[in-house]
């Protein structure tokens, strides 16, 4: 179903910018209109966010491919996502072949998403509580996503993140962020490249937002 939409939207993508082949690859496969509301499945293939319920949404498949072709990670690398919802993000990443762990704050939304990962055979490691402090068990990461966003960057991301890993992640207010792509270079040297002008819900928690 929707085979047409999902080609013409990766080609939208391509258009934009997005040029990594893996990830287009993979937005022509995921099917979007499955980690949507029943209601919304007609839109799922517009490039544009979508409400999940629970005052979250599922981010624009440009803002989902931007942010994964910037992780520049390889085949079989280790990823946590923080913010799980509707899990598209962390699909797109199973399909490009990684190890996927994504922490989710909003219990509903996790229990939903679990089940729907486990209906459509997608492996992710899942974890429910608040993603501000990380997943020290499995660390460190090739790569770290925050799909909300936040004041300011934790620093417990970047002790969690691998040697010549890359953390993404949206800072600024409540309602616009600029995009930080976080290279670590070595133990304490890192680089910092800002892409301005995303949206993203607040990311709540210890080192997040302080409320509900
Ligand atoms: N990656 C998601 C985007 C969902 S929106 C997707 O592809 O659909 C952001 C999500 O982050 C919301 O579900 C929200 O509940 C969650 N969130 C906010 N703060 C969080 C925190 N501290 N830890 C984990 N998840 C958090």
């Amino acid at each position: 179903m929707y085979e047409r939409e999902r080609l013409d939207l990766v080609d939208k993508l391509s258009e934009r910018g997005i040029d990594d082949i893996y990830v287009l690859k993979a937005i022509g496969e995921v099917e979007r209109h499955k980690f949507v509301p029943k209601a919304m499945r007609h839109h799922a293939y517009n490039d544009v966010a979508l409400p999940i319920g629970y005052s979250q949404t599922i981010s624009q498949p440009y803002t989902v491919a931007f942010m994964t072709q910037s992780l520049k990670l390889k085949p079989n690398a280790k990823v946590l996502e923080i913010g799980t919802g509707s899990g598209y993000q962390a699909a797109i990443l199973f399909k490009m072949g990684m190890q996927v762990f994504s922490i989710e704050r909003q219990f509903e939304i996790y229990n939903h998403t679990r089940k729907l990962f486990d209906h459509l055979g997608i492996r992710v490691n899942t974890k429910y509580g608040d993603g501000t402090i990380g997943w020290d068990e499995y660390a460190p990461f090739d790569g770290i996503i925050v799909t909300a966003g936040s004041p300011t960057i934790p620093q417990v991301f970047k002790t969690q993140l691998a040697a010549g890993g890359r953390l993404v992640i949206p800072v600024g207010d409540k309602v616009s962020q600029t995009l930080k792509i976080v290279t670590k270079i070595e133990d304490q040297e890192f680089s910092v490249q800002d892409v301005p002008e995303f949206s993203f819900v607040p990311l709540i928690g210890r080192e997040g937002w302080n409320q509900k």
